[in-house]
């Protein structure tokens, strides 16, 4: 199924996704190069059934940041397991989140899962990805991938 992308526009200040019921997020500059630094961006998603919007990344140019959103509209949520040197990672569509905590309790580890992957990690928490976006108000594509995909 092809996904329509509506048309980003500036009429806020900064580029937003669609109009209304098209309305999809927007991207911002949060560093630039006036104060001397590299420029940055974050690319938020709007959630339109629960209403919501959150954070799924971070780069550096406004094309960039804008290319995070319409990837995530095109192909969704992807699974993230390791398969395999020869296969990489599996590229069927997530449906859930499972996560946990280091040992101190620190830090946060948490992987995208499709249909046939979701139980590997049976002690990792599992959220719906609707559950833990409302829960931790941001995820990123492949986050937990060290490299590209292949
Ligand atoms: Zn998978």
């Amino acid at each position: 199924m092809e996904t329509q992308i509506p048309a980003w526009h500036s009429t806020v200040g900064y580029p937003q996704l669609g109009k209304g019921p098209d309305y999809r997020g927007y991207v911002v500059k949060v560093q630039g190069t006036d104060d001397g630094h590299p420029e940055r961006w974050f690319t938020y998603a709007f959630d339109q059934d629960a209403r919501h919007t959150y954070w799924i990344g971070m780069t550096d140019s406004a094309d960039e940041a804008k290319a995070v959103l319409e990837r995530l509209l095109k192909d969704g949520w992807i699974c993230e397991h390791y398969i395999g040197d020869d296969a990489g990672h599996c590229s069927d569509r997530a449906m859930t989140v499972r996560s946990t905590w280091d040992e101190g309790r620190t830090k946060k580890f948490r992987v995208l899962l499709c249909e046939a992957h979701r139980n590997i990690l049976p002690d990792w928490d599992r959220m719906t990805i609707g559950q833990y976006v409302r829960t931790f108000s941001g995820l990123e594509q492949d986050e937990p991938i060290k490299g590209a995909r292949k």
